[in-house]
């Protein structure tokens, strides 16, 4: 059998455990042979109208989402271009919410941040300091952030910024959306982002967003808000359900056959199935612990993702090893991020994973480890 790097072409569906990007359902995969079409004109019109609708309610907003032929990161630009002026305040936990804060000063922008140590969540009460000793365009956050497992409260901290005039809050929710509850128009965030391969369980390829009112009054005079990026330039597409420039549209038809799955399933019940998934990970932690393997959930209770879960391994046990030989049962578990690469893995309990097949991962792991 040829071993590929994505592991064997055969490799049964359901043993894919990688925080992104994530395994993709059959029935999704397959809607990509779709043959192309024309990305304007009547057809096409109708064809994003649809899937707006399906957006609108699985993004549970009553404001456009705007769809990016981009990752995920190609919007986190567009959230510092179209909000910042001259200065914002990053809050970093992680690998991702410090790439927020590097996007700002690549764009020119003056960055301070609140920052707290990897695998720690941000308080509410110490921002509402931060935004009383400084004046901001707007704040960044990742909600889960992938290379910890944390969940922060970005509703908590969403509330803290409107008691400041005109600090927008943008939030990146890239394995928060469609695993954790989010909803960008009653907590009052700003712009919320994510993109198409993590608990969308999409191929890779496209990013969402929803921009308030706020948000789009600032972009209006956005000194440095670029050309592909402009959610101007974006809106006035959105306004003729049309999009900027030529979409990926063998994703969007797997979008179409996606958004019909999750609505099918509903978003609470897609939360409950994440939350689950997730306590069903920390209890094994806490098993294989009880039997003499020291193995700790990275994140604090009360601020764990329910997408993916960063598990510490015990002294002496090599990351790298631990993903390679579940690797050579054929089966994949996400590797350690940045400065945890060697002492952590990761299991990304996102998608359409369900319990069994997570079950299965699970015992894959405790042979491997015990
Ligand atoms: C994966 C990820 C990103 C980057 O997404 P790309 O699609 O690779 O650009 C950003 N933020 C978080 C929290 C992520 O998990």
């Amino acid at each position: 059998m040829t071993q590929t790097a994505a592991g064997p072409a055969d490799r049964p569906y359901g043993r894919f455990f990688l925080p992104g990007p994530t395994e993709v359902h059959p029935e999704v995969l397959a809607a990509q042979i779709r043959p192309m079409m024309s990305h304007r004109g009547a057809n096409s019109q109708a064809f994003m109208r649809g899937i707006q609708v399906g957006l609108q309610s699985v993004f549970c907003t009553a404001r456009p989402v705007f769809i990016s032929t981009s990752s995920a990161t190609g919007l986190m630009e567009a959230a510092v271009r179209n909000a910042g002026r001259t200065k914002i305040l990053s809050l970093t936990n992680g690998a991702f919410s410090e790439r927020f804060a590097a996007i700002g000063r690549a764009c020119n922008l003056e960055v301070d941040t609140y920052e707290v140590a990897w695998g720690e969540a941000h308080d509410p009460s110490v921002l509402r300091t931060h935004l009383e000793n400084g004046t901001y365009d707007a704040i960044t956050m990742a909600h889960s952030e992938t290379s910890t497992g944390v969940l922060n409260d970005i509703r908590g901290l969403a509330a803290v910024a409107h008691d400041v005039p005109d600090t927008l809050v943008l939030v990146d929710s890239v394995t928060g959306f469609g695993a954790a509850e989010v909803r960008p128009d009653e907590w009052g965030i700003d712009f919320l982002l994510t993109g198409s391969q993590k608990a969308f369980a999409l191929p890779p390829g496209l990013s969402f967003g929803v921009a308030s009112e706020r948000m789009m009054k600032r972009a209006q005079d956005a000194p440095n808000r670029g050309y592909y990026f402009d959610l101007v330039f974006f809106q006035k597409n959105h306004d003729k359900d049309q999009s900027p420039t030529t979409p990926a549209l063998s994703v969007l038809y797997a979008l179409e056959v996606q958004l019909d799955r999750m609505l099918a399933e509903g978003m609470e019940a897609r939360w409950a199935r994440h939350d689950e998934m997730a306590v069903r990970t920390w209890a094994w932690v806490d098993e294989m612990r009880s039997s003499g393997v020291p193995l700790h959930v990275v994140a604090p209770e009360g601020y764990r993702s329910p997408a993916v879960t960063t598990v510490r391994l015990p002294e002496g046990v090599n990351g790298p090893d631990v993903t390679q030989a579940v690797f050579d049962r054929d089966w994949l578990v996400g590797g350690g991020y940045g400065q945890f690469k060697e002492t952590t893995i990761r299991v990304g309990h996102m998608g359409d994973h369900t319990m069994d097949e997570l079950n299965g991962l699970l015992a894959i792991l405790t042979e491997v480890l015990s």
